[in-house]
């Protein structure tokens, strides 16, 4: 049975579409569903609906809209096993580790359960003689928001969340590989109690992102995916003047001091690297073995990965699923097979690890002696692949971590706090780990990578988010007796 899909707009599904994609359980092989791809004119009714319905919601209480939020959490929490199944049938990573994306999706609703905090502005009393200033927040309109396949539930909730809170009306575009899950939270944003039109689901690729990209009355375009497509919709949504923040791949380093203790940093190696089979933004795609240690290392990771389950993410046990698509997985593994061809070592082949029979499977791969150069190096890989690259040195980690076009993450683990101070302090990444393997930052914080990992000045969710959401607009007012009204040319000063 392939299910029919739909986009959501002004809370009445409708199946439009100028073309249809196929939705997969990558586990099987099998498709599951289709998804309309959405033309420019329905993304205009998409827009049409918002735009009607942004004003209404815009002067909808706080305490009200804070109410949505507070039901959204309840109703996701309640129903957290149900959405991780939706995320698990298409993305194919196992039900615990969908149900933690949905906890690190759930710590921004809380964070925007706080709206009342997170939108008040600023009052300046007596800024010159009877002057007072004050700055507020205001929602800058219709916001577009375009996800990638990997956080089908995560990622939507960094974005949407924030953007309604802050006032605003919705256009998510989520990734045509993985589309049910926005839809699954459409509805219970609906059921939480908020008004048709503010969150519109639309689906499709590169021509739908192109209509919402062009369509002159959204203002502010949120997006999550891979480097060239994030610098181009950099690139074209500023050309269009709309606010814009894009980020991009990565490719996260984790350096292993000599001092540091090898057996926690082979378990969050292994961790890092294949939960989720490495398509996560964050996910360890190279051990940095600095010293002599690089043998030791690489040992206890390969001992390890012999007991990594790669089954579908449904069944009992399972620790890692398969990949997203076959193109992807066959893709993964050819650079595996050119790694090998440039005198890298293939230490452990996921190709010979116990994989199901059906599915787009691949298991655990590890390579050792890698060096800039390589594909297995310069390339995002988004799969379960960690690279070993051995240096001598301290300095020469840093330097290697400094020159990759990608900085969203990067970790070191050692004992010694000085050495991991400096560390801090060196690196030119966004975001940094310490005994941490991947450093998503808690929702009160906010999240974003540095050089090719983003595109803009404004990190996600959190604090940030509410500025990028948010135009500020300050007000300077006096109330002088008609007696102390004057002419006067000159600027006026305090
Ligand atoms: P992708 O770039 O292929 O797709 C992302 C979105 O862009 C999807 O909605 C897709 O439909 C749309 N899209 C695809 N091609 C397009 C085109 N030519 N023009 C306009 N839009 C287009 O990314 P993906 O494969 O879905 O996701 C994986 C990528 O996302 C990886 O590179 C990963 O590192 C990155 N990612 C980054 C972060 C981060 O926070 N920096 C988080 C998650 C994922």
């Amino acid at each position: 049975m392939t299910e029919k899909l739909y986009h959501l707009i002004g809370g009445a599904k409708n199946t439009d579409g100028q073309s249809t994609g196929q939705v997969f359980n990558p586990a099987t092989g099998k498709q599951t569903g289709q998804v309309p791809f959405a033309s420019v004119s329905t993304v205009e009714a998409a827009v049409d609906a918002a735009e009607a319905a942004q004003p209404g919601w815009r002067a909808t209480g706080m305490a009200k809209r804070a109410g949505v939020m507070f039901r959204l959490r309840e109703i996701i929490v309640a129903r957290k096993r149900e959405l991780a199944g939706v995320i698990t049938a298409e993305h194919g990573k196992v039900l615990d580790d969908a149900a933690g994306e949905i906890d690190r999706g759930l710590e921004n609703v809380e964070f925007c359960a706080g709206l009342v905090h997170h939108m008040k502005g600023e009052f300046l009393e007596q800024a010159a003689g009877g002057v007072d200033v004050s700055q507020i927040r205001q929602p800058v309109g219709v916001v577009g928001c375009i996800t990638p396949f990997n956080f089908p539930a995560m990622v939507p909730l960094w974005m949407i969340t924030t953007a309604i809170a802050a006032g605003n009306a919705v256009i998510l575009k989520p990734s045509e590989k993985v589309p049910s899950a926005a839809l699954w939270i459409a509805e219970a944003f609906r059921e939480a109690g908020l008004p048709d039109g503010i969150l519109n689901v639309v689906h499709g690729d590169k021509e739908t992102v192109e209509a919402i990209l062009e369509e002159p009355r959204i203002k502010a375009v949120s997006f999550v995916g891979s480097t060239p497509i994030a610098k181009s919709i950099y690139t074209t949504a500023a050309a269009n003047g709309k606010r814009v923040q894009a980020l991009g791949g990565a490719k996260n380093h984790m350096v292993v001091m000599p001092d540091a203790d090898l057996d926690s940093a082979a378990d969050a190696a292994i961790s890092a690297g294949y939960g989720s089979a490495g398509e996560r933004c964050m996910a360890v795609s190279v051990l940095v073995a600095v010293g002599d240690i690089a043998d030791e290392l690489v040992d206890k990771v390969a001992q390890r990965m012999g007991d990594i389950r790669v089954r579908n993410g449904v069944e009992q046990g399972a620790d890692m699923g398969p990949i997203v698509t076959e193109v992807s997985r066959d893709r993964i593994e050819s650079i595996v097979a050119g790694a090998a061809e440039q005198d890298a070592t293939v230490v452990v082949d996921g190709r010979e690890h116990d994989l199901p029979a059906e599915g787009f499977f691949t298991g655990p791969t590890l390579v050792d002696n890698v060096t800039p150069g390589m594909a297995v190096y310069d390339e995002e890989i988004f799969g379960p692949v960690l690279s070993v690259v051995r240096v001598e040195s301290y300095d020469e980690a840093v330097a290697l971590i400094n020159s990759s076009r990608y900085a969203n993450g990067t970790a070191m683990f050692t004992r010694d706090g000085r050495t991991a101070r400096q560390f801090t302090f060196d690196i030119e990444v966004g975001m940094v780990g310490i005994n941490v393997p991947i450093p998503v930052p808690i929702g009160a914080f906010s999240f974003g990578g540095w050089k090719d990992s983003l595109f803009g000045d404004t990190h996600m969710y959190g604090p940030e988010s509410f500025n990028f959401y948010t135009r500020r607009k300050v007000v300077t007012e006096r109330w002088p007796l008609p007696s102390e009204s004057q002419i006067n040319l000159g600027f006026p000063t305090n």
